[in-house]
């Protein structure tokens, strides 16, 4: 239900999220812990404010439903991040939303500078997919996204799209994703100070970046798996209690 969580952090999301395997959302699902080879996904058209634990469906690698609620859900969607989980077994969840301030950035197509102790969560962890040809439903799309993300890192900027965080759990993920959203709040916030034409600009104000050798450092100290685990904790309690927890019926 971590996903649920997110959602509920990220105001104004455009939400096709995905968490896997633990939590996997074309909008949301999870590896079963029985049969490791199927996820439970959350039914197509409803609110995640709305969802309950009791609404979700299990399907196969394929997006096949095999149990749970007797529900549509987005196969097509599903499948593309099937693949991402194939080809890094040791992503167990990813979050994908298109939220507003991941979107604006990845009109770009860069990633993101060490602009403070809080970008440095990503320092040699984050990757941008440079294209997007549309809507694509497809295994192909699902390698494109893998083959960006590479062999180790956890954190991706689709160009035109959104984001894209994983991590061996999902807090992990969601910790990530939470803060790269904010990250590229901070990166736009910054660029508009000092853009051609602003009081900034005009000033010559420049950025001053933290330096590979204080970026690692911090990297390692905040943006561990147990760093970023215990970053996504208190979040978690505070929807838990806002919600009264009635997503978990
Ligand atoms: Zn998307």
């Amino acid at each position: 239900m971590l996903c649920y969580n997110i959602i509920r952090s990220i105001p104004d999301s455009a939400l096709d999220c995905l968490l896997m395997p633990a939590v996997n959302c074309e909008l949301r699902t999870r590896v079963d812990p029985v049969e490791p080879k199927t996820f439970w996904i959350n039914p197509y058209g409803v609110h995640f404010g709305l969802l309950k634990v009791s609404d979700m469906v299990r399907v196969d690698e394929q997006g096949k439903r095999v149990g749970g609620a007797d529900q549509p859900i987005n196969t097509a969607g599903f499948i593309i991040h099937s693949v991402l989980h194939q080809r890094r077994p040791d992503i167990h969840a990813a979050c994908h939303v298109h939220s507003p301030c991941g979107r604006a950035w990845s009109t770009f197509g860069r990633g993101i500078d060490m602009l403070n102790q809080d970008s440095c969560m990503f320092y040699n962890d984050l990757s941008v997919y440079p294209a997007f040809g549309g809507v694509v439903f497809s295994n192909e799309e699902g390698h494109h996204i893998a083959d960006a993300l590479g062999p180790t890192n956890r954190n991706l900027i689709m160009q035109n799209h959104g984001l894209l965080t994983a991590g061996g759990t999902v807090a992990e993920a969601a910790a990530f994703f939470i803060a790269l959203e904010r990250a590229c709040q901070t990166q736009l916030l910054v660029e508009s100070a000092i853009a051609p034409g602003t009081r900034g600009g005009n000033a010559g104000i420049k950025k001053t970046l933290v330096d590979d050798v204080a970026a690692a450092y911090t990297k390692r100290g905040t943006g561990s798996p147990e760093a970023m685990y215990m970053q996504f904790k208190p979040e978690y309690e505070m929807i838990l209690k806002e919600s009264g927890g009635d997503f978990l019926e």
